[in-house]
């Protein structure tokens, strides 16, 4: 099959009071159509940027991004219209996210309108579809969000971003602001989502505790760069990268037997102005050798669809 979504070489820079900030340095990745790809890295490491990118609500500095073949930051009139339906986005903090002086009918209704010749009758409909869709109540249409729970809040920016058919949709942390009991009911709403619409995800997560069970594969940056890439159960069995083995050393797990010795990771990420020389990573690193310094390490596959950029793989 061929992928769905093609990011190449992908940079995106901000200035920032004449300082160059690298959000993203060169993330190439191929999506592949029905598939999750769990995207991974502290605060700060660009994911959100990736997302916001490939969607188009942000231009890239550099790169390309492919959907369906074509270059989506060319596209213009109808082409671009139908590639704003195909892709949309759930935020991460469904307090924020939703308007509060808006009923869940606008809200979920606004992309209709927006984008569709749909009205009245045939609209009202549609919307109440999507609230049973996600399991909401088709009655509760003319509430306000401050009505509901975060989870609830959450299935409406889930409704709202299947209102145009979508074959993409980021998932921009979508769970992050939930309670833990809460995150599980959200996470499995989305995957028979994703079975029941063929639909495609970027499922962005600042931890590695529940993007498990919901990806197939799994990127881990850090810094704006890849510093991992590899089928989920392969991430989880055998983490190559430092930073990766850090961040899942502080996974809780329920059997203690099998809970892995925790790394604490010291100091704090660097300031994307001003990155480390060499390896991003390595001013946290306990491998950290003198290569690490001088020369950043390459991309390369490591074993069979597992990739990383680090120095203890080279040769
Ligand atoms: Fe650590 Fe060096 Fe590997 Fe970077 S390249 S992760 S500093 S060992
Ligand atoms: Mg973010």
């Amino acid at each position: 099959t061929n992928p769905l979504i093609q990011i190449k070489n992908l940079k995106k820079f901000y200035n920032v009071s004449g300082k160059v900030i690298k959000a993203v340095d060169n993330v190439s990745l191929d999506i592949y159509e029905g598939e999750t790809i769990g995207l991974v890295g502290e605060s700060g490491c660009g994911k959100s940027t990736i997302g916001k990118t490939i969607i188009r609500l942000h231009e890239a500095t550099e790169g390309k991004v492919l959907f369906s073949g074509e270059d989506i930051y060319s596209l213009k009139g109808n082409a671009l219209n139908k590639l704003k339906k195909d892709m949309q986005i759930i935020f991460q903090d469904p307090y924020s996210s939703l308007n509060p002086r808006m009923k869940v009918e606008d809200i979920i209704g606004e992309p209709i309108d927006l984008q569709t010749k749909i009205k009245g009758k045939a609209r009202r409909e549609r919307i109440e579809e999507l609230l049973r869709i996600v399991g909401l109540k088709p009655d509760h249409i003319s509430r306000f969000p401050h009505e509901f729970s975060g989870g609830q809040r959450q299935r409406i920016g889930i409704a709202r971003a299947l209102a145009l058919n979508p074959k993409f949709i980021v998932c921009d942390e979508p769970i992050s602001a939930l309670d833990v009991s809460i995150q599980a009911q959200v996470v499995n709403l989305l995957k028979e989502l994703q079975d029941e619409f063929d639909l495609t995800y970027l499922f962005i997560a600042h931890d590695l505790s529940m993007v498990k069970y919901i990806s197939d594969r799994i990127l881990v940056m850090y810094l704006g760069n890849m510093a991992e890439l590899a089928d989920s159960e392969s991430l989880y069995r055998e983490p190559l990268h430092p930073y990766t083995q850090a961040l899942l050393s502080s996974v809780p797990i329920p059997n203690p037997m099998k809970r892995r010795k925790r790394i604490i990771l010291e100091g704090e990420v660097p300031s994307p102005i001003n990155p480390p020389s060499g390896c991003v990573f390595r001013t946290r690193c306990r491998h950290a050798m003198k290569k690490c310094e001088l020369e950043a390490p390459q991309w390369q596959e490591v074993k069979a669809g597992h990739f990383t950029a680090c120095h203890l793989y080279t040769t």
